[in-house]
């Protein structure tokens, strides 16, 4: 209770939601992502066009949202499975002429085993053929109970082409923001995770990172599962050079000693030993169980061939094996 009391408080400020589309293949995720960040982004701020870094900031009403721009569940999936959890509330999009599909209900299921807010987009309901209360019907029979039925499920009836309601979808998104009460704290140690990395032929590695507290500054030692490196640079979602980065906000970071993977996270270390102390065990690590895997398969071939009554001499093998 005294520790408690001696410890500085934390400084809590609200941070921007972070938001995956997910959906059937062409209900309409890659349209909708489209039609969001054109009309949006403050790109006149920037002077241009917004740059491919695999996650946008928009901003509606002053208020920022981040979107992930890997839309559909296996980005969202190989990220959870390893631990890393970066989505705040997820889209579920639904084309109102073609209704819940298989994707739609495995979306629907990742979304609830990850305990994330589900915001539904019912799409392309400027086609003629759309039924939007077919759709309804369909998710309530998942569990999905829209409001107006007395269910706690946001449902908006959209066009991603024509951006019929995507004004108020955004809204909705900052609402259900804003009951989560998404926090975090500014000035703790800087960490986050990486949502993309590749190999540039001119840059060396790079990765697009989100951070998640603290704010990343140009300059920091940066410890991931398998590499580190000092940011030499930081550029946002415009392309612009930037100096610090702040919760939810993603940035593209150069200066990392090698490519880390989607999923890894990251901490801000005090000294380049330190960093490189930990990568070094963990390379020891790896190599030590590659080396068992190695022995194990040797092993799985000799028992093979034993069976088989091709290696007469296998026990021999095996207790040289066991004592060096
Ligand atoms: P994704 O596979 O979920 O990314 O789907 P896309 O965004 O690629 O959309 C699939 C097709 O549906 C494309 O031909 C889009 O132009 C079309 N589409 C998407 N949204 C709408 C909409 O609101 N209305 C209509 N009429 N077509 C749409």
């Amino acid at each position: 209770e005294r520790k408690r009391q001696q410890e500085p408080p934390k400084k809590l400020l609200p941070r921007p939601p972070i938001v995956t589309v997910m959906g059937h293949v062409d209900h309409g995720k890659t349209t909708l992502l489209d039609y969001i960040r054109k009309t949006n982004v403050t790109a006149k701020e920037a002077g241009g066009i917004t740059q491919h870094i695999g996650a946008s900031v928009v901003e509606h009403n002053g208020k920022k949202i981040v979107f992930l721009d890997t839309p559909g569940h296996e980005a969202f999936t190989s990220m959870r499975a390893r631990g890393a959890q970066v989505t705040d509330i997820v889209i579920l999009i639904v084309a109102a002429d073609d209704g819940v599909m298989p994707q739609t209900v495995e979306a629907l299921n990742h979304a609830k085993a990850a305990n994330v807010p589900i915001v539904v987009a019912i799409n392309k309901i400027d086609k003629p053929n759309a039924k939007p209360d077919r759709v309804k019907q369909q998710l309530a029979d998942l569990g999905l109970i829209p409001e107006e039925w007395g269910g706690d499920t946001i449902m908006v009836e959209i066009s991603a082409k024509t951006g019929l309601n995507v004004d108020e979808l955004l809204e909705m998104i900052l609402l259900v923001a804003e009951m989560n009460e998404l926090v975090a704290d500014y000035e703790a140690n800087p960490e986050g995770v990486v949502i993309e990395a590749q190999l540039d032929k001119g840059k060396g590695p790079v990765a697009t990172v989100i951070v998640q507290q603290g704010t990343l500054r140009r300059g920091d030692i940066l410890l991931f599962e398998t590499t580190w490196g000092r940011v030499r640079a930081m550029i946002d979602h415009l392309g612009r050079n930037i100096k610090e980065v702040t919760p939810s906000l993603p940035a593209e970071l150069l200066g990392l000693n090698d490519v880390p993977q989607a999923g890894e996270r990251f901490v801000r270390v005090e000294d380049e030993k330190e960093a490189r102390d930990a990568i070094d065990k963990y390379l020891e690590k790896k190599r030590q169980q590659e080396m068992q895997a190695v022995k194990r398969a040797s092993l799985e071939e000799l028992f093979e061939q034993m069976e088989k009554g091709e290696m007469p001499t296998v026990r021999i093998i095996l207790k040289s094996d066991v004592q060096g």
